[in-house]
């Protein structure tokens, strides 16, 4: 069969996540991962740091979500105040796009998520924290804001997951990275980091700050 040659596709039934999450990926007609998909979830799914590049359209988004979701799920919370995973996007339209995809993704669930960028009223943002989120998508200067108002606690964050980490360091956020490094449970997170690019001066430093023994996931910007 054709399915024999091309072993290396997997279904993603056989990364063992909930069904929940399978069927609302079955729902957007998403059954088998990409090539970064492959690589990069079943090394989420084993609580490794991870650094993964890999070029704009491959499928970032879902490499990051459904292990940050399946371990939602399935793990107990360390904290039930604190949010449990934060994702960290450059801009409001990407955080826009991560958050639709998450959406879809705990459809049906009882994960709370909530968005919280620069630009959108910061006293609703208030309300929406005091509602304790379990995932949070947010840009950079506007989470800082809140850490440093004390309207957002990241001292039980499981999972940070830093998304066009490129970007982020291209648009000047360096300092807001830190104190969300800094702030977010250093010791017992796990960190997945994201890039398009490999050529940022800034990104090898950003990795050794944020990331514990990372696994490698790079893929050729061709590919
Ligand atoms: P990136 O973050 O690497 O730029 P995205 O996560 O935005 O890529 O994904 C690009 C597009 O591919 C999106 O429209 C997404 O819905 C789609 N996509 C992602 N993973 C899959 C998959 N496994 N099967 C089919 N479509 C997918
Ligand atoms: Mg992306």
């Amino acid at each position: 069969m054709f399915d024999l040659f091309w072993s290396s596709i997997l279904l993603f039934e056989e990364f063992g996540i909930d069904k929940r999450l399978l069927t609302q990926l079955a729902h957007q007609g998403i059954t088998s991962p990409t090539d970064v998909q492959q690589q990069a979830i079943p090394v989420a799914l084993s609580g490794q740091d991870l650094f993964v590049q890999s070029k704009t359209g491959s499928g970032k988004t879902l490499a990051f979500l459904v292990p940050a979701l399946q371990r939602i799920i399935k793990q107990k919370p360390l904290s039930k105040r604190d949010p449990r995973a934060v994702i960290i996007t450059p801009t409001r339209e990407l955080a826009n796009q991560v958050f639709a995809q998450l959406r879809l993704l705990v459809a049906g669930s009882n994960i709370v998520a909530t968005k919280i960028l620069g630009g959108d009223n910061f006293n609703d943002q208030i309300k929406a924290l005091k509602k304790d989120p379990h995932v949070i998508v947010a840009t950079p200067g506007r989470l800082a804001d809140h850490i440093k108002q004390k309207s957002c606690f990241l001292a039980g964050l499981e999972l940070l997951i830093i998304d066009e980490a490129d970007r982020i360091m291209d648009l000047g956020f360096k300092a807001e990275i830190d104190l969300i490094n800094t702030e977010a449970n250093h010791r017992l997170r796990q960190t997945l980091l994201f890039s398009a690019t490999l050529e940022h001066s800034q990104i090898d430093a950003l990795s050794r700050n944020l990331l514990k023994s990372p696994k490698k996931v790079t893929l050729s910007q061709s590919n």
